[in-house]
């Protein structure tokens, strides 16, 4: 269902399907926002990990990071150590991850691109990572090379 925004912006319209990010961002569902400018939202996250565990959002409804306009990107660079800051002092607890899942396999649930903020308080809780670590391969030079290369036509 393509719900009417409050105001939509002209690169949104029907045929982009609504997420629950872009339902909070419209003010059609409620979250527990701590921060909101032209670009960026955040949010506290409805299932978190450790205490403070906060999202933040593009408004732009992009759905993995590579899709993001740089502008938009630029506005979450620009106010995610703020967020991070915040989210340390009113917890107490001073390390933390962040994390920006792209594509189901890589575990993003939600077709919106968001950066979750995550206590670490202990080892238990918050995030829990498996960090299979392999060694560079022989071809490490070419696949450096061949990444610069992509960039610069990006
Ligand atoms: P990901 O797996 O990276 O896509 O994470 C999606 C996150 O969105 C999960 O941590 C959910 O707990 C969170 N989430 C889903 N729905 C809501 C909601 N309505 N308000 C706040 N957080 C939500």
């Amino acid at each position: 269902m393509c719900l009417p925004a409050r105001s939509e912006p002209e690169h949104r319209g029907c045929l982009v399907a609504d997420t629950i990010f872009q339902k909070i961002i419209d003010g059609h569902i409620p979250a527990h926002k701590v921060y909101e400018d032209d670009r960026v939202l955040a949010f506290l996250d409805i299932g978190p990990l450790s205490r403070g565990h906060t999202l933040v959002v593009p408004k732009e409804p992009a759905e993995t990071l590579d899709q993001l306009s740089e502008e938009s990107a630029a506005a979450l660079g620009r106010v995610l150590p703020r967020i991070c800051r915040a989210v340390v002092a009113v917890t107490g607890v001073k390390d933390y991850n962040v994390l920006e899942n792209n594509g189901a396999p890589a575990h993003q649930a939600v077709r919106h691109v968001h950066f979750h903020i995550i206590p670490k308080p202990d080892a238990k809780s918050g995030l829990g990572v498996g960090w299979p670590a392999g060694r560079l391969e022989a071809d490490a030079a070419e696949l450096a090379a061949k990444l610069k290369a992509a960039l610069s036509s990006r």
